[in-house]
């Protein structure tokens, strides 16, 4: 948890208990740790944190290296509210999330990577390559940097932003536990989605962590063929051996797992593939799950394309013919292009393009 830029202890992905044995290593009382922690899950700087003594957030402030994610462009969405930013680490890599509000409360998706290596065709946050895990306090920073712009709570957060959480599984676990904790954020654990491409050993141990997160898995196909070709990582976790994971993750945990299926014209989109994915759901899982309907955001760079809505409506219809729960995923911000990945991407593009 030091970090290589300056050799300075990461606080901010501390737990409760190794944040008190800091404060005690630092001669320290190891009650003040406590304050501290939920200080510093508000946000606040060391100046605010008043009932601490000074001398005390003086000597905490010189041995650690504490830096929320800073905004580097914001767009609020004029449809809806939804307010999509992109912020900078300490490095000056950049991720993006979104805060949306449903009438049952605010989401807030998160990003866990800096870019992804998972490459899969359709999505703009693969199409650098380049790759950095996020720490536990980089994907905590961004929800206390939004809480901290809107001014409102974040009720639930989905861990569908830029990069694949668990290929970055240490951090986001980490991440889970430290803004789960009822002495910061305390987000309830079930009002959390994690989403995979499908890394199948850690769906299995993520079933053994005691989170009872809901996993969202990206299927997008009811075949290798057709999946292996739009994700690579099928080549390796095959479907049937992903949804027995998806399925020992349900018995293990309780927790219904629910699917992704982003529909992309001509490529996963036909009737036929809509009764292909409830027969393998059917057969693989033998559970209750519920595949959300993405029409696909296109992704100029990709050359693929979002089916009309009539046909994503069709496709939803089958399915429900075939006893499988299925909604269209509601577009929101449709106007300020609210999808993961591309705002990243222009920046890139745009600081290479100086080079
Ligand atoms: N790595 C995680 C999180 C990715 S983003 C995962 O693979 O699940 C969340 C969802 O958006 C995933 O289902 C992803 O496949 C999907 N997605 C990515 N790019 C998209 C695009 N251009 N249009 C629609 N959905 C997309």
């Amino acid at each position: 948890m030091t970090s290589d830029v300056q050799q300075k202890t990461d606080i901010l992905s501390m737990t409760p208990d190794e944040m008190k044995a800091f404060v005690v290593s630092m001669g320290e009382p190891g009650y003040r740790a406590g304050q501290l922690f939920t200080w510093l899950h508000k946000g606040a700087s060391f100046g605010e944190m008043t009932n601490l003594p000074k001398a005390f957030r003086e000597k905490i402030e010189a041995h650690t290296d504490w830096r929320l994610p800073q905004i580097e462009e914001k767009y609020i969405s004029a449809e809806d509210g939804t307010v999509k930013y992109l912020l900078s680490l300490k490095d000056g890599e950049c991720v993006e999330c979104v805060f949306m509000k449903y009438h049952h409360g605010s989401t807030l998706c998160v990003s866990s990577q800096a870019g992804c290596r998972m490459g899969c065709r359709f999505c703009a946050s693969t199409l650098n390559g380049q790759v950095r895990n996020l720490t536990a306090s980089e994907i905590l920073g961004q929800v206390i940097t939004v809480g901290r712009d809107t001014g409102e709570r974040v009720d639930g957060i989905v861990m569908m932003g830029i990069g694949e959480p668990l290929d970055n599984y240490d951090n986001v676990v980490r991440f889970l536990r430290l803004v789960s904790d009822p002495a910061g954020l305390n987000i309830g654990l079930r009002h959390i989605s994690l989403s995979t491409c499908g890394i199948v050993p850690k769906i299995h141990d993520l079933a053994e962590e005691g989170l009872p997160v809901t996993l969202s898995v990206s299927l997008h196909a009811a075949d290798d063929e057709t999946r292996s070709a739009l994700m690579p990582i099928n080549k390796k976790y095959p479907i049937s051996v992903l949804l027995g994971a998806c399925r020992q993750y349900f018995v293990k945990t309780g927790r219904r797992v629910s699917f992704e299926y982003t529909l992309i014209a001509g490529k996963n989109d036909t009737p036929a593939q809509a009764d292909a994915l409830a027969a393998v759901l059917k057969k693989e899982m033998r559970c209750p799950c519920h595949v959300n309907l993405i029409p696909l955001n296109e992704v100029a760079e990709t050359g693929l394309e979002r089916p009309g809505r009539q046909r994503a409506e069709a496709f939803r219809k089958q399915l429900e013919a075939r006893g499988i729960n299925a909604t269209i995923r509601r577009k929101l911000g449709g106007d300020i292009d609210a999808s993961c990945g591309q705002l990243r991407l222009r920046r890139k593009q745009a600081a290479e393009d100086k080079m």
